[in-house]
């Protein structure tokens, strides 16, 4: 599952190998992968691309005559280069044709991809990107604080939610609690200033890291550069449930929160009450 690191590496690849190019033709090899708005059914073709941005695990390619390509890779989706006809993946369910012969196409084994077709001026027109919350890596330390402070939810199933803040997933949830030291079940409204700051630094330590070592997975979302990523061998708690933790040695404890597998460290991530537990004397 492709989480903001790998979004982000495929977004500098295409950035770099769309510079300048057209499309000149977009072809549907399966119905309902690629959409189009009711009120602009067709893409007006052809297009030159302009920039490639990103909000969250959401691609925006952006093109001239304010048109924007929205992509969703969600679990198997990849976009790749492909030289000629035959050598297209299976599964290829959008092609487009480039200027001076070339190609780039989208293929999805599970069809859980979206690509979404737009015209635009603003990405505030766009009910996609506007369902989503700041983007994980932009958001700012302040922003990131009145999130969580203002929300009374456990911090993992916070983390997650991408309409609150957009770009985390379940590995990356998991690293930045743990380099934070803060308990996956922590009530977010009960974090104080010093351990949000922490949270803050942490989320984008880990997702600088990331994005530098090129994602965990990065292989199985970019077709031509076929590097794999190499930050999975850099999870201290993701994957090691049963195993020692880096710090202390205790055993990592592997949970289920809200639906979601979470490894933490029992001893270096303590739950937290900020406020005082009164307690009764029994009559
Ligand atoms: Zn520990």
């Amino acid at each position: 599952m492709p989480e903001l690191p790998e979004v982000e590496s495929v977004r500098k690849y295409l950035e770099k190998s769309l510079k300048g190019r057209r499309i000149l033709q977009i072809e549907h090899r399966f119905p309902g992968i690629l959409s189009t708005p009711p009120q602009a059914p067709s893409p007006l073709l052809p297009v030159r691309f302009v920039n490639a941005d990103r909000k969250g695990k959401m691609l925006i390619l952006r093109f001239d005559k304010d048109q924007t390509l929205l992509i969703h890779l969600r679990m198997t989706g990849r976009l790749y280069f492909p030289v000629s006809a035959k050598d297209l993946l299976p599964h290829t369910h959008v092609l487009f044709i480039l200027d001076r012969g070339q190609h780039l196409a989208y293929s999805d084994p599970r069809r859980f991809g979206r690509l979404i077709w737009f015209v635009g001026r603003s990405d505030d027109d766009i009910r996609e990107l506007r369902a989503l919350g700041p983007d994980a890596l932009s958001v700012s330390e302040e922003g990131f604080a009145h999130l969580l402070r203002t929300r009374n939810r456990m911090i993992k199933p916070l983390l997650l939610d991408q309409s609150i803040l957009s770009g985390l997933g379940n590995i990356y949830v998991d690293e930045t609690l743990f380099l934070a030291r803060i308990h996956p079940k922590q009530i977010s409204s009960n974090l104080s200033g010093k351990k949000l700051a922490r949270l803050w630094a942490a989320t984008q330590q880990i997702l600088e890291s990331a994005i530098e070592n090129g994602g965990s997975t990065i292989r199985d979302f970019v077709g031509s550069s076929g590097k794999a990523g190499g930050y999975q061998q850099y999870h201290s708690v993701y994957g090691r449930g049963g195993l020692g933790c880096v710090q202390c040695g205790q055993t990592l404890r592997k949970v289920l929160v809200a639906q979601r597998g979470t490894t933490y460290c029992p001893k270096c991530q303590r739950l937290q009450y900020r406020t005082k537990v009164r307690s009764f004397k029994r009559r």
